[in-house]
């Protein structure tokens, strides 16, 4: 099985060496990828509260912590920084239990002029909540012709993901919000899809949600769960973590293989390479500044998982804050991004060399 797999990787490695080459402008916009001073991205986890514990979160940490007001996201958002900003992604915590989220939107679409997409994550729990939001915000997102985008976490089926979840009646209340999306979902939503996020726990039930989504036909994205700063959650790494349990880990790469064959989606294989080799080949938009974080209490960071916070935007520019630290984006490059899951998208002809390289050496088939 190993030879065939060995084999396999190397016709696509090969394969996509040459695809690289043949679109010669590719290789060359790629090996001249240059830092940024503006952002087109922001990930904005918009809330420190939340009504769950997840297994593999650490938010129960901060949620004393006070988060920004409609108006000063308003007014942190007017800084040049933001001004070519095209996708906010807004999370948390749970957006929808912020009691001025519809302002908070408001505030975004208005601060932001060339605004085209919003990405919100829910837990899903907030049934009724969540729908009277999203019915006031979409009409206020199409009078801007911007997309709303909500994507809810669902790590299992029944009582997993309410033990994942750390909340009894999770899955029931996140499988209502999803039944009543879908049935009149240009009133609330443009797209509407799944996370589901793998630990050593749910990795084993994986398929039921796989079966759950084909039913409801709903597209499920799926992630790891890792080391996440931002989330205080190290503390947890070891109870989560596939990594620490031998089994879970064959799976969950066994289950990444087969969703790249399936879907052909090259983050799949990134994921895959990532569980075999615990190492990363593609780059991460957020090493460009491509993406900028703003937390729930104004602090800056160069990205959501591992960056430290650079400056409260409340009393500095964001843009001097964010083009005034480039030396630590530069450590942060060198210490974690080798060794970090997160935004695994496509390849790098970089990443493509390396893997050719270690699969030459063949330093990275496990025993
Ligand atoms: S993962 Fe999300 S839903 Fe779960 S505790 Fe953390 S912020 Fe809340
Ligand atoms: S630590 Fe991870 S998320 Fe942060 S810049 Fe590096 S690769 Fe990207």
């Amino acid at each position: 099985m190993r030879g065939k797999r060995t084999g396999y990787y190397l016709r696509y490695i090969k394969n996509r060496i040459r695809n690289i080459l043949w679109q010669g402008k590719r290789t060359v916009k790629e090996q001249k990828r240059v830092v940024r001073r503006y952002p087109t991205t922001i990930q904005l986890p918009i809330t420190y509260k939340c009504n769950f514990d997840c297994i593999m979160c650490g938010m129960h940490h901060m949620v004393t912590r006070k988060d920004l007001t409609a108006k000063e996201l308003f007014d942190i958002l007017c800084d040049p920084l933001f001004q070519k900003v095209e996708y906010i992604g807004v999370n948390g915590g749970e957006p929808f239990i912020k009691p001025d989220i519809v302002e908070c939107f408001e505030a975004m679409l208005q601060a932001c002029p060339n605004l085209k997409t919003f990405g919100v994550i829910s837990n899903g729990f907030f049934t009724q909540k969540i729908l009277d939001v999203l019915s006031q915000v979409k009409p206020l997102c199409e009078k801007k012709g911007v997309t709303l985008n909500l994507a809810l976490s669902v790590d299992g089926v029944g009582k997993i993901q309410d033990m994942h979840r750390g909340r009894e009646g999770a899955f029931e209340h996140v499988n209502e919000t999803v039944d009543k999306i879908l049935q009149e979902q240009k009133k609330y939503v443009d797209g509407l899809s799944v996370i589901c996020t793998l630990t050593r726990h749910n990795i084993f039930y994986v398929n039921e949600v796989e079966a759950w989504g084909n039913e409801k036909k709903i597209d499920i994205s799926y992630n790891i769960a890792t080391v996440n700063v931002r989330i205080e959650n190290e503390d947890r790494e070891a109870d989560f973590s596939v990594f620490s349990d031998e089994q879970a880990r064959m799976l969950a790469q066994e289950f990444f293989y087969s969703k790249y064959i399936q879907t052909g989606e090259e983050k799949y294989f990134g994921l895959f390479l990532y569980l075999r080799d615990r190492k990363r080949y593609a780059p991460c938009p957020c090493q460009y500044n491509e993406w900028v974080t703003l937390t729930p209490d104004s602090q800056i960071g160069y990205c959501a998982t591992h960056s430290r916070n650079l400056g409260s935007a409340l009393e500095t520019s964001a843009y001097e804050i964010f083009n005034g630290n480039l030396d630590y984006l530069e450590e942060l490059k060198k210490d974690y991004c080798k060794s970090c899951s997160h935004y695994l998208y496509e390849l790098s002809a970089e990443g493509l060399k390396q893997l050719a390289e270690d699969q030459r050496k063949n330093i990275f088939v496990r025993g």
